[in-house]
């Protein structure tokens, strides 16, 4: 709980033996309860930013957010398989108010760790005293040969949702009976593991029903992907002689692409596309790596208790630009991480230490619109990181009736409405 008194006692000590110069003046030193900036508005900061003002109204709260939509990843698929419109994927922000959220439309371009400031593109700075880092991805242009900015206008990657995603929706309109599409998945870590997989059915589906002499190709980097087995049983009997998936040890993994002539290339062979859907290595969001609060990996360590950055003091980061352990990375998660996080940083605030967390996550993946998947975890801190809780979670039966397929999929449908609602309702 908060101790006022003993804190700031601490703090007039600490002052007197320091010169205010040299000491970055949070707000709490000068007995206001303390300000927060949360740097992104997704599904991990929209959220934090209004639990934190929920736990503690005194915390003073600033959510910075480069875009005044958000367009949500969840229900892309549909999207781009032409059985959804974009714009139910799109979300204001304008009910944050209700929790007297400070909005900050603009992108954080820098972080000063060290006087505890965030400069925005429009050059303002705001001091804080915990900075929570939500940025989501980036995608990692440089890993993958041939694969640049200019090329996903080509091959869309429509791994962050908005034109990219009606990019690739286009294509397979234009795209003739019979064309061939391919999709090439990366190896792991990436934004949502079962995301290429429900790419792939939905797609499937779309071909199956609109352009049945169409082939699709999944290219794989890896040997194993999350809800595989499910997703394969599915596949035999939804999409039989329809969709051909390539393991890395047969050949999946693509190392470089030839956009003139629409090309994806693997050690094994070329394969030519029609429609080519590049999924590509990602990264924490570039502000993560601005802050300093990257590894080696472009992803960001943090302690699996209060979310705080393994590198960085002050600042959290939670959501896709994370390395949360065995949590994937997922809209489910980045909300149930960011409400730990509002809990933890109220409590550091307030001079308190958090509580040890246990987080939940459930992903479903559609298979068809009616034949929905799921699988699900828990989640503790142990040896420093996340790791999962044994005997806890588990996938959809292998053996289900349809109309547990069918009960998967309306999950599914509500579990979007009541998220999207929590966060931006
Ligand atoms: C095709 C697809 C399907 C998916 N399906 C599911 C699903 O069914 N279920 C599920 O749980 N998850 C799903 N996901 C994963 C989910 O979308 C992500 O895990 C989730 O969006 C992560 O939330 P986040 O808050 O970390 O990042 P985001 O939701 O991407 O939010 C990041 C926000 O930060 C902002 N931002 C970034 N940098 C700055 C900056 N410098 N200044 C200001 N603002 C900035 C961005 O504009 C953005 O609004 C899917 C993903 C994809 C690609």
């Amino acid at each position: 709980m908060r101790q006022p008194t003993s804190r700031r006692e601490f703090l007039k000590k600490a002052a007197a033996g320091a010169s205010a110069a040299l000491l970055p003046m949070p707000a709490i030193a000068q007995g206001a309860p303390g300000r927060v900036v949360v740097v992104g508005g997704g599904f991990a900061g929209a959220t934090c930013a209004r639990f934190i003002r929920r736990i503690d109204p005194r915390i003073d709260v600033t959510l910075v957010e480069a875009s005044p939509t958000f367009t949500a990843c969840p229900f892309s698929n549909n999207v781009i398989a032409g059985m959804r419109e974009l714009r139910a994927q799109q979300f204001g922000y304008d009910k944050l108010a209700n929790d007297r959220v400070t909005l900050a439309m603009s992108s954080a371009s820098a972080v000063d760790a060290q006087a505890r400031a965030v400069t925005l593109a429009n050059n303002s700075r705001l001091p804080y005293d915990r900075l929570v880092l939500a940025p989501g991805i980036d995608i990692r242009w440089d890993a993958l040969p041939g694969y640049t900015e200019a090329a996903s206008e080509r091959m869309p990657h429509a791994w962050r949702a908005g034109e990219q995603t009606l990019l690739l929706r286009r294509q397979l309109e234009a795209m003739e009976d019979g064309g061939t599409v391919v999709i090439s998945a990366p190896a792991n870590p990436f934004r949502c593991p079962p995301g290429p997989y429900e790419r792939a059915s939905l797609i499937a589906y779309y071909l199956k029903t609109k352009k049945p002499k169409s082939k699709l190709i999944v290219l794989d980097a890896k040997d194993a992907f999350s809800k595989q087995r499910l997703f394969q049983d599915a596949w035999k009997q939804l999409y039989p002689g329809l969709l051909e998936w390539v393991s890395l040890s047969t050949g999946g993994k693509v190392t470089s692409v030839d956009v003139p002539n629409m090309t994806l290339v693997t050690d094994f062979g070329r394969h030519k596309a029609n429609v080519a859907n590049v999924i590509p290595p990602q990264k924490a969001g570039r502000i993560a790596e601005a802050a300093g609060a990257t590894d080696r990996t472009g992803w960001c360590p943090v302690d699996p208790v209060s979310f705080e950055s393994k590198q960085q003091p002050n600042i959290h980061v939670i959501g896709d630009a994370a390395i949360m352990g065995a949590m994937p990375k997922s809209a489910f998660s980045a909300n149930a991480q960011a409400k730990v996080c509002a809990a933890a940083v109220a409590k550091l605030i307030g001079g308190g230490k958090p509580d040890e967390p246990r987080l939940i996550n459930t992903c479903y993946s559609l298979v068809a619109p009616d034949y929905g998947i799921s699988v699900a975890g828990v989640y503790r801190p142990a040896d420093g990181q996340l790791k999962d809780v044994e005997g806890a979670g588990g996938v959809s039966p292998a053996d289900a009736p349809g109309a547990a397929r069918v009960a998967e999929a309306n999950f599914a449908n509500g579990w979007f409405k009541t998220i999207t609602e929590e966060v931006f309702g």
